[in-house]
């Protein structure tokens, strides 16, 4: 039997992830949709990436 190696993890986008427990496969891109634009925000000093498409944030 042939096994794919999938490491796709399913993100909520309606929690806030740490940058430091999941870092970016790939620097500055969404690892849920791939997407390359962000809209960063500051809250409470602390650095907010989300990404336009999806959704997904991340502390940084
Ligand atoms: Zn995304």
């Amino acid at each position: 039997m042939n096994e794919n190696e999938n490491e796709a993890y399913n993100y909520d986008t309606s929690i806030v992830y740490e940058y430091k427990e999941f870092p970016d496969k790939e620097a500055g891109v969404c690892d849920n949709c791939g997407n390359k634009h962000f809209k960063s925000s500051v809250k409470n000093y602390k650095f907010t990436r989300e990404c336009r498409n999806c959704g997904l944030k991340k502390n940084i």
